[in-house]
């Protein structure tokens, strides 16, 4: 008999690793047991022969759950302890490393659409269906680990029935941390504007409103939205007028594939992107004639549209006649998208004719990702929900900050080589977004466990907020200092996306203030980690 201590590092917490090593630790006739480091990735202790720890070691690089991301193992041999069987320890609270990464907010799977609609499932109708591969993380995660606990889950005990699946290793939500029910779970309750609670069923109410044209703020996973029937014109219009965005294209969500196709035409790759777990915003070209109203984006030869995913969009389009709705981020120009029941009612109530809300509390604001592909290449053009908190590897190692810009803001932390770059923050000249700033910043250092800066890093432009609190924080915490030309910074982040050590790359960002107090425009620029130039 031989016995191992393995360390496993990467996408490790909240998407049924635990769970997966149980299994297959059962599979393969092992005794020990599996335990979550915090953010220092899992333990596992595993006794057993020879030839079935070679087969588990197997399973655990190759067979490993859809969002897990196994970065590194390492195994020591150890004196077999005696272990009559393999189970789930529970979590230490770690090192003070941060390394194991948060997962992102996770759609809806199939298996779980399948039980939403299945009359026989406890969870029938219910939209906070989830299981161990799906459902919200970032959005609802305060601190590490990644525990109902530290969760905004946690003002929802679970009920026996919840807990019995929960504590079912051959069950699909063993360990989901979401997990819940009608009975001991978050609900929606629908809102006229003025507060007056609407009786009956809030989803399918919901539902009429829209395709009677009434406008309605839908509280979801990473905010709220504002939706309305998208496939009536006078609809979109008044909407355009409310939240004064005379311009700004709306993005769509669309109940099903098929639907898509009926007004925008779809690549291979863009249908891949529309179905991937991350469900975004993808911006596709626009069926010519345009079968939709002008007014959802005026001018333009492209549409931006997801699919559904989470259960509460699944009920409303079941409920709805209009298989197709407008689903904007709920906030003014500029604004950060509104999260919060109470402020959902001062800030939108000018917008919007009724508001779906739950009682289950948006801890960390995650607007839509958005995606385009520009000649068959994949373009990020809006980081968020369904990415971030992933982070991005780079070559060397310092503990730092980045605040980015002003306008389109997203702030980047690097730590132990790697840089995890924050959900999209907005225009920062406003205060209202850069107080959202200041709480995400606070919140990435939390749970990346950083203490101590080596470096601060922003813009050359002296006047943009983001400059003055780098400076601020900077002074304050005696770190140096470091401000990076604009387009600079661009063809880094190219680098470092790409793992290039050089790189000639064309700038093309309108202005950024340059090295020589100049206004700059367009610049070729010469970069490697040791020199630029221009
Ligand atoms: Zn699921
Ligand atoms: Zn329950």
């Amino acid at each position: 008999m031989k016995a191992y201590h393995i360390h496993v590092e990467g996408i490790v917490q909240g998407v049924g690793f635990r769970p997966f090593v149980y299994r297959i630790a059962h599979e393969h006739n092992l005794r020990g047991y599996v335990k979550n480091l915090g953010d220092a990735g899992v333990e596992i202790v595993i006794e057993g022969e020879e030839s079935d720890i070679e087969a588990f070691l197997h399973d655990l690089k190759h067979k490993a759950p859809p969002l897990a991301k196994v970065e590194k193992i390492r195994k020591k041999e150890m004196i077999p302890q005696g272990f009559d069987s393999f189970y789930i320890e529970k979590s230490s609270q770690g090192g003070s490393r941060g390394d194991s990464i948060i997962p992102p907010d996770v759609s809806i799977c199939e298996d779980c659409v399948k039980e939403l609609f299945d009359p026989s499932n406890k969870r029938y109708m219910y939209p906070f269906i989830v299981c161990t591969n799906c459902g919200p993380r970032f959005t609802i995660i305060e601190d590490l680990p990644y525990d109902r606990i530290n969760t905004t889950m946690r003002e929802f005990e679970m009920c026996e029935f919840c807990e019995s699946e929960y504590k079912d290793p051959l069950n699909r939500r063993y360990h989901a941390e979401p997990v819940c029910c009608p009975v001991c779970g978050p609900s929606y309750r629908l809102y006229t504007k003025e507060g007056e609670e609407i009786i009956g069923d809030p989803i399918k109410k919901t539902a009429e409103l829209i395709d009677k044209g009434y406008i309605v703020a839908i509280k979801g996973i990473g905010g709220i939205h504002i939706a309305c029937d998208a496939t009536k014109e006078d609809v979109v219009e008044e909407l355009r007028k409310r939240i004064l965005r005379p311009q700004q294209p709306f993005a769509l969500m669309a109940k099903d594939l098929e639907t898509i196709e009926s007004f925008a035409v779809i690549s291979k790759a863009e249908k891949e992107e529309l179905l991937s777990y991350r469900k975004p915003i993808v911006a596709l070209h626009k069926k010519e004639p345009f079968p939709l109203p002008e007014a959802l984006a005026p001018g333009l030869h492209t549409i931006g549209v997801m699919l559904p995913y989470s259960g509460i969009h699944h009920l409303l389009f079941h409920h709805s006649k209009s298989p197709v709705y407008v689903m904007t981020s709920a906030n003014y120009p500029g604004l950060p998208m509104v999260k919060d029941n109470d402020k959902a009612f001062k800030e939108l109530k000018d917008l919007v004719d009724y508001l779906l809300l739950h009682n289950r509390k948006i801890l960390n604001r995650a607007d839509d990702s958005v995606i385009r592909f520009v000649d068959g290449s994949r373009a990020i053009i809006r980081r968020s929900r369904g990415f971030v908190p992933l982070p991005i590897d780079m070559p060397f190692e310092f503990t730092g900050l980045a605040v980015g810009a002003e306008l389109l803001n997203a702030f980047g932390f690097a730590k132990n080589g790697r840089i995890y770059s924050s959900q999209y923050i907005g225009n920062t000249s406003k205060v209202e977004v850069l107080e959202f700033m200041r709480e995400a910043i606070a919140h990435f250092r939390k749970i990346l466990r950083i203490k101590n800066l080596d470096l601060i890093i922003s813009d050359l432009h002296p006047l943009y907020n983001t400059t003055k609190l780098a400076m601020e924080m900077a002074e304050n915490e005696g770190v140096e200092f470091l401000q990076v030309q604009h387009h600079y910074s661009h063809i880094a982040s190219v680098m470092a996306e790409n793992k290039l050590d050089e790189i000639i790359g064309i700038a093309v960002d309108g202005v950024g203030y340059g090295v020589d107090d100049n206004t700059w425009g367009g610049e070729v620029i010469y970069m490697s980690y040791e020199d630029v130039e221009r």
